[in-house]
């Protein structure tokens, strides 16, 4: 076997392949259900199965994977449990998109064939996620992998509806539900997103019935939906109103009467004071209507096009605006009450409409049967389980937003009208329910207004009132008259009705597996806090409903990834960082460890690419450091333990072992509180501004044996170890580049994957020491600055003296004298109690120690003063033009935020400047 190497450059595609082929061959990201290990696992949030890898699965999955990783180290037999969700009314879109191009559609294909042809598209498509999760490194145990309309999963589905219908938990009911005309389907209110749009509000005069010359003005931002008023609402303390309480109005533009009343909801302060109640077409006067017991009169169709035969209205009217779209209903109905003398005026209105989640389509209130699950019997334990602390959300801040909508929580509406899902288990009788089952034309045969309407486009349609037979298995016959004539519902649960089983369907529920047994409840979950209610919630409430006990003990919320100004990421505003070219351009491991440095808890993350090159060359660091490490150490000395040599470290070396030992407790500590920017600052920190910028340059001297064999292997044996632990240490957060590492720098004692190591634990620390040596830094640092305020060329060894008071400080200086006379570059170190001050001297405090240096033959005094002050000026004209600009109102009040702090801190640097010139100055002056 040629013995492996690490190449001179760090490429990160070459090495990435190879070791993810490595772990996936190996099977090291399997659970084993057998391990006698404490069990630590999580579910991941399932990608929708059309999703390509986004910033926020990315920053996702990097989180999860990093906590998989890091207790897979810590001795913790670790499921990770992979999968995808079928997303519904997402996936059903893509494919009525493909036969729309094939000029087809779903209902020319029927229900079972389009099904199938979805299917085909999952096997052939979908899932393309799950391959780029895996480049990402995701460490699930993809032998688990899960789909939620798989048969497992699907049987789960179907165990808890036919159980919470059986417990009254689960019924059907006719109400208002978020209706999106374009998708055909019901949403639940969380699949609405508000948006303010400019509209008008229009004043509509209604005669008093008995007494046409006096009127009402009702003020309405919906003119179109009056046509189905079923009355006028006042507030009962109105003064205004209170005579017409009790009385009729006729309804403009038809022949129908409908009383005015007193309602406590209307708001005075509204337009006139008056509203119409249109129970079917708005969620408020759906209410009012239960309360009042009015009618519902439908005037729309499920695409929100002006239904025919309207009751009650004049015939002239129904015919010009027969099959109009709302909003040309609007225009037309508006148009015909100014031509009527209904209308008294206009005026420009602000309100947020509704649009659906998926097709922005605006969506309309509409009046239909749906299945609802009673959300009040079980929500209550998912409070109190978070409330108890069983489920423990942290930030802790989410806690709130948590309890605000459980303790709101309204019954939730689980029927979609769509064919890609899990079709709801009810069937009805058609003899039982003749009055209640009629067939309707389907919408296409509709809109294309043609007369050879085919058969199937002919759907049936169930009225709420229908008694349904809720099944695990298809029924034969019907349980009472014992017909055979029966009908399936057309309807398929929500997506998230599934995704709300996910921590248990995917390990095996309702059978009573070992898996279940072992890892529920799951250890963590990580997830973004978008998904707080459509998801978190109902694991929640589904969980201890049906396990009698909590999903998860821990829920980590992540923040939103947006671009480097703040802004959140979209397709529109061209700002969207694509994570696939990130990792080609930069690297998979660069790539997440900028993501995780950049985690914080509570605050989103800022993604700018120069921070992703910052950790790129963190990288190079890491790899130059283990070129470096093995240049300097020999075949016969890898194995010198650093026990062997324990009883000749030097300080440098007790310095950083104890180093090390902090960055150890602050990573772990850091991950175990799921603060992962801590935990990869802590890293980065030790790994390059200790290890690399100091104790490789410490050690030297001692590496090219200049102190002897002893020191040399010592030296060589502790670089080896720190940076074996430092090698475990990275692990978690950049996998790739540790396992390339480790693989040749242990191929010659044993071939095991870094995966497989325990993480490190710290040793023993030598506290002493690492004071020492941190005030011979000091010193050290001082000398540098002063040579760079000073402009002293950095070939040019100098002299310097050091006076201390101290005993011991003068002692540790000179048992540090080799130390600083070569990272300061110093000909010559004295070092004694306070004596005369030495004359054209440069002097500087540090760590309680006065040092000098003699400048003269160093610089040019009178040339270098000059030098200095000419920086002085112009730093101070740089001062003075940006704190003009700061002090000028109308910048500040336009400019954006980031501007104004990046100004200010440019401020701030420049005084920083200024003084150290100060102090050079002083220093020349001084002399
Ligand atoms: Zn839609
Ligand atoms: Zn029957």
């Amino acid at each position: 076997m040629t013995e492996a190497k690490l190449d001179k450059v760090y490429n990160p595609k070459a090495i990435e392949e190879k070791w993810l082929n490595y772990w996936l061959e190996n099977e090291l990201f399997r659970a084993d259900v057998d391990s006698k290990k404490p069990p630590f696992s999580m579910v991941i949030p399932p990608p929708n199965v059309t999703g390509s890898l986004h910033m926020g699965h990315a920053l996702n999955n990097t989180l999860q994977d990093i906590l998989a990783r890091y207790k897979r180290m810590k001795g913790f037999d670790v499921l990770w449990l992979p999968g995808t969700d079928h997303a519904g009314i997402a996936t059903q879109n893509v494919v009525e998109k493909k036969l729309h191009a094939e000029k087809s559609d779903r209902h020319k294909l029927g229900r079972e064939i389009f099904v199938e042809r979805v299917w085909k598209w999952k096997e052939e498509s979908g899932g393309i996620i799950i391959n780029q999760l895996k480049r990402l490194g995701a460490s699930c145990d993809w032998s688990r992998e899960q789909f939620t309309m798989s048969q497992e999963l699907s049987r789960a589905v179907l165990e808890v509806f036919v159980r919470l219908y059986e417990e009254g938990l689960i019924y059907r009911d006719e109400r208002l539900i978020n209706w999106c005309p374009r998708c055909l389907t019901a949403l639940s209110d969380i699949e609405v997103e508000h948006e303010e749009t400019s509209g008008k509000l229009y004043h509509i005069r209604y005669h008093i019935a008995d007494n046409p010359k006096a009127f009402l003005t009702v003020a309405t931002t919906r003119p179109e939906t009056m046509l189905g008023d079923s009355a006028i609402a006042v507030h009962p303390d109105d003064e205004r109103y209170n005579k017409y309480i009790g009385k009729e109005v006729l309804l403009p533009l038809t022949g129908r009467r409908i009383p005015v009343l007193a309602d406590a909801m209307v708001d005075r302060e509204f337009g006139t004071g008056a509203v119409k109640i249109t129970p079917a077409h708005d969620f408020n006067d759906f209410e009012a209507g239960l309360r009042h017991g009015l009618k519902r009169i439908a005037i729309f169709n499920e695409r929100a096009h002006i239904k025919a035969n309207i009751p009650d209205i004049n015939p002239e009217v129904m015919e010009e605006i027969s099959d109009l779209h709302a909003h040309k209903a609007r225009e037309k109905v508006i148009h015909i009450l100014k031509e009527k003398g209904f209308l008294i005026k206009s005026e420009d209105h602000k309100h947020a409409i509704g649009k659906c989640y998926r097709c922005k389509t605006v969506i309309e209130p509409y009046l239909s049967p749906q299945w609802y699950v009673k959300a009040g019997p079980i929500v209550k334990e998912a409070i109190r389980a978070v409330e108890e602390g069983r489920t423990r959300i942290v930030p802790q801040g989410w806690e709130n937003t948590y309890f605000d909508w459980m303790r709101n929580i309204k019954d939730w509406c689980i029927s979609r009208q769509i064919w890609w899902g899990h079709q709801i288990p009810a069937w009805y009788c058609i003899k039982c329910n003749k009055d209640e089952i009629y067939e309707i034309e389907g919408s296409e045969a509709r809109s294309q207004k043609s007369e050879e309407k085919q058969k199937i486009n002919v759907e049936r349609f169930v009225s709420a009132k229908a008694k349904p037979i809720v099944s695990r298995t298809e029924p034969k016959e019907c349980p009472v008259c014992k017909s055979k004539e029966i009908i399936r519902d057309n309807d398929v649960l929500d997506t998230w009705f599934s995704s709300a089983l996910w921590p248990f369907s995917t390990m095996g529920w309702p059978e009573k597996t070992r898996e279940l047994s072992r890892y529920y409840p799951t250890s963590t979950l990580v997830t973004g806090f978008d998904i707080i209610f459509f998801w978190v919630a109902r694991m929640m409430m589904m969980g201890l409903k049906f396990m009698n006990d909590v999903p998860f003990r821990d829920v980590y919320i992540h923040a939103l990834v947006r671009d480097a100004e703040g802004q959140k990421m979209s397709k529109s505003k061209g700002n969207v960082i694509d994570p696939l070219v990130i990792m080609d351009k930069y690297g998979t491991d660069a790539f997440r460890f900028t993501l995780a440095a950049m985690a914080a808890q509570g605050r989103d993350v800022k993604l700018a690419e120069e921070r992703i090159e910052g950790y790129r060359n963190f990288c190079n660091k890491i790899w130059n450091l283990a070129r470096f490490t093995l240049m300097n150490i020999e075949e016969s000395e890898v194995r010198s333990q650093k026990s062997e040599v324990k009883n000749s470290y030097s300080l440098a070396d007790k310095w950083i072992l104890t180093r090390l030992n902090a960055a150890i407790k602050e990573t772990t500590e850091a991950l175990e509180n799921y603060r992962f920017n801590d935990a990869a600052n802590s890293a980065y920190q030790f790994v390059w501004h200790e290890l690399c910028d100091w104790y490789v340059e410490l050690i030297k001297a001692d590496l090219r044996g200049e102190r002897g064999d002893e020191r040399k292997r010592t030296a060589q044996a502790v670089l080896l170890s720190v940076l074996k632990d430092s090698l475990k240490l990275l692990h978690p957060l950049v996998p790739f580049i540790t396992e390339e590492i480790w693989s040749v720098l242990l191929q010659r004692t044993e071939l095991r994957s870094i995966m497989q190591q325990p993480f490190p634990d710290a040793g023993a620390d030598y506290p002493d020491e690492e004071k020492d040596m941190t005030c011979i830094m000091d010193v050290i640092r001082a000398l540098r600055n002063l040579r760079s305020e000073m402009n002293i060329p950095p070939a040019l060894n100098i002299e310097a003296v050091c006076y201390s008071n101290e005993g011991a400080v003068r002692k540790l200086l000179e048992s540090g004298r080799e130390y600083i006379n070569m990272l300061a570059r110093l000909s010559s170190l004295k070092v004694s109690a306070p004596a005369g001050r030495p004359e054209n001297a440069a002097t500087v405090i540090a760590g309680g120690v006065e040092i000098f240096v003699p400048l003269e033959g160093l610089i040019n005094f009178e040339e270098e003063k000059r030098k200095l002050e000419k920086e002085r000026e112009k730093v101070i004209k740089e001062i003075e033009a940006v704190q003009k600009k700061l002090s000028n109102e109308d910048f500040l009040a336009r400019a954006p935020k980031e501007v104004i702090e990046k100004d200010r801190a440019r401020v701030e640097e420049f005084l920083q400047k200024k003084s150290k010139l100060e102090e050079g100055l002083a220093r020349i002056k001084g002399r």
